[in-house]
């Protein structure tokens, strides 16, 4: 008796997931990974990518290959990059809005590095309203900033990103603190702030994100 309700049991929870997993395939997965530079976003942003299939939208990758293809947005940007400030948000939502009207993103993207400001935050709710795609999580990826100071040292080394010196670290650091951070309490009060701890390994940070999306 007991057996065969325990097997009930277990086939109602069976029969109840594979309509949630439908559910879930059904609707666009459209993520923002937030966090401090160094804490992780592109290397979980590539995982998700992969594991969902759908594009990552890196702002920072965008920006390189226009500074080293030399086009003209890459001239614009590539001073602001170098020392670690921002390019100017105009710049960047027009990039990701022509990003976000590509047919690959249909089914669903990852925002790494973008929104950085309040502004860039409002257009995107904007854009995303005009298009009809919500956002639905925002992974906020935590790490201490001891943490983050060690990681994008030995980064300086193994990427040599022009971006990575002393000096632009800290300056980076800086407008993480008062341009993007107060994006953590605007995602929260619209319920879609996902906290993920950005520490240990890459497998358990990525298993952190399987567990809220
Ligand atoms: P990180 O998160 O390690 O600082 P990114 O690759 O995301 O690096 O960005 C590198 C640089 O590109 C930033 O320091 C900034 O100059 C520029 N950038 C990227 N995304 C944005 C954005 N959304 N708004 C303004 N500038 C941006």
């Amino acid at each position: 008796m007991k057996a065969s309700l325990r097997k009930g049991g277990l086939r109602d929870v069976d029969s109840s997931l594979e309509g949630y997993t439908r559910e879930q395939e059904d609707r666009a997965m459209n993520v923002i990974l937030l966090g401090p530079p160094g804490a992780g976003k592109g290397t979980q942003g590539h995982r998700l990518s992969e594991r969902y299939s759908i594009p990552e939208v890196s702002t920072g990758d965008i920006l390189r290959a226009a500074v080293r293809q030399g086009t003209p947005l890459g001239q614009e940007a590539k001073s602001y990059m170098d020392r670690g400030a921002l390019v100017p948000d105009g710049v960047i939502i027009g990039i990701v809005r022509e990003r976000l009207a590509q047919d690959d993103t249909e089914g669903g993207f990852i925002l790494d590095g973008f929104p950085r400001t309040v502004a860039q935050a409002e257009a995107l709710t904007r854009m995303s309203e005009e298009q009809k795609r919500p956002i639905e999580h925002v992974l906020s990826i935590e790490v201490p900033q001891q943490e983050l100071l060690q990681r994008l040292a030995g980064r300086r080394q193994t990427e040599g990103r022009r971006d990575d010196t002393d000096e632009a670290i800290r300056h980076r650091l800086e407008v993480y603190a008062h341009e993007t951070a107060p994006l953590i309490d605007f995602y929260r009060r619209q319920g879609l702030l996902r906290c993920i701890a950005g520490v240990g390994t890459v497998d358990e940070i990525f298993q952190r994100i399987m567990v809220v999306l």
